[in-house]
């Protein structure tokens, strides 16, 4: 117990780190030229936040949420996902009153009490945005759009954007009435949950991954054929702004989403690469989160992508190959006598924007040579009995083996002009 992290949860070692870090900066980039602004929310909420946003009914507000009671008896829920919260904030804080759409991006974790499994974890993580304020169907699109480009910057180029339409409040009606009557006449087809789900939330069936549902639902009716004509206008128009710019998508009847909230557009982004959890990234607008909430009626649209997930992706693909961090410098007292020389010159390296390493375990030369060449040194710089009464240092290439006297202060100079560039950066 004590040497091993709860189930479904991850350390992210150092070696790991960077790859993260590289796909934040895309992210943060991707969205900088979309005009998204980042927000970060807490890691929990009151669960009536979820209960109210999510849906009742919904898979992770009724078996998957990480929630307990504080100290003082308040109902608290690990968020599991990141739209509501980001909802409750916009309300909060009237970002309404700003000039819409206020559009927002966040990094966040999520927290799902799920059975874990390739591409399921307890705690996983996710990018997100949610553009608020606007019902234009263009926004859907931009939505799509920035998850697209991002992922296809990444080199990503054979993900597949699947989208639909579930309609607004008044067309789905009439749909949930006719797949109701349609489930209810193949009732003992279906898995046990899905007979559960019929009365309490039918949609949800179609999401079902069991065979013999997937099976049934061939022949169920098709949401698409029962959309009012605003919302077919809208899903037309998204089309249309699709072909034009050029993008690949398919429109797949069966997407509903795990969640509740979503209205008209759902959509979701599919690599082959992920065996059964193959959607990295969902999303979809949601015209009535905001008012459910107790926010000003106010239309939206957003998704949320799995890192984890992507991770997975790029690397079977090896589309993730971070360069091991290097150190510029590496200071080698001959004796411990030179100590304080050393560590001197180490600050002053670092102060000047050069990484600089020195010897902590007392190592012989011999050994700190070796140590400089593992943690990859560029350079290292020898203090002995020479250099201090010379005022010159001795400078060794690692690379090339060349020797170099430099002097004094000139070293800073020096070896930011001849550091090597390209290591740990990555284009
Ligand atoms: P799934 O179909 O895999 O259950 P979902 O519909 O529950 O996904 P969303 O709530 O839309 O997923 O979350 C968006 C993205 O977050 C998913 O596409 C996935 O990449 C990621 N995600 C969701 N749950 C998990 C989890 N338990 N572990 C890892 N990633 C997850
Ligand atoms: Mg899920």
């Amino acid at each position: 117990m004590l040497t091993q992290a709860p189930r479904g949860t991850r350390d992210i070692l150092p070696e790991e780190a960077g790859k993260w870090v590289f796909l934040e900066n895309k992210f943060r980039e991707i969205c900088r030229r979309f005009s998204y602004k980042e927000i970060r929310t807490p890691v929990f909420e009151h669960t009536e936040l979820f209960q109210r946003g999510v849906g009742e009914t919904t898979d992770i507000v009724e078996k998957e949420m990480y929630t307990f009671l504080d100290k003082s008896g308040r109902s608290i829920t690990l968020k599991p996902e990141g739209t509501a919260p980001t909802a409750r904030a916009y309300i909060e804080h009237k970002l309404y009153t700003q000039t819409l759409p206020v559009k927002l991006f966040y990094i966040i974790p999520g927290f799902r009490y799920e059975r874990p499994q390739a591409g399921r974890l307890r705690e996983f993580h996710q990018f997100g945005i949610e553009a608020f304020g606007s019902e234009s169907p263009h926004i859907d699109v931009e939505v799509m759009l920035l998850a697209v480009s991002f992922l296809k910057n990444l080199g990503l180029d054979d993900i597949k954007l699947h989208i639909n339409s579930i309609g607004c409040e008044t067309c789905r009606s009439d749909y949930v009435k006719a797949l109701k009557d349609f489930l209810g006449e193949s009732r003992q087809n279906l898995c046990d949950t899905c007979r559960s789900r019929l009365d309490r939330n039918p949609l949800r069936v179609l999401d079902c991954k069991n065979p013999d549902c997937q099976r049934t639902l061939k022949e169920a009716p098709a949401v698409l054929d029962f959309l009012c004509e605003k919302c077919k206008t809208h899903f037309e128009t998204i089309k249309n702004d699709l072909s034009l710019l050029k993008i690949d998508y398919k429109v797949d009847p069966r997407i509903v989403r795990g969640l509740d909230y979503y209205t008209r557009t759902v959509f979701e982004i599919i690599s082959d690469d992920l065996g059964a959890q193959s959607t990295v990234c969902g999303g979809g607008r949601y015209d009535n989160l905001v008012q459910e909430c107790g926010g000003p009626t106010t239309p939206a649209a957003g998704f949320g992508m799995g890192i984890e997930r992507l991770i997975t992706i790029l690397e079977k693909k090896n589309l993730l190959k971070i360069p091991e961090e290097k150190v510029d410098v590496y200071i080698a007292p001959l004796t411990e006598e030179y100590g304080n020389t050393a560590l001197r010159l180490l600050y002053r390296f670092r102060e000047n924007g050069i990484s600089a390493e020195t010897d902590y375990l007392k190592r012989s030369l011999k050994a700190q040579m070796k140590y400089a060449d593992k943690i990859m040194a560029q350079f290292v710089v020898l203090i002995g009995e020479e250099e201090e009464s010379s005022g010159f240092y001795t400078v060794k290439d690692l690379a090339t083996g060349q020797q170099q006297k430099v002097a004094g202060d000139k070293i800073f100079e020096y070896i930011s002009n001849n550091i090597r560039k390209g290591c740990g950066e990555v284009e």
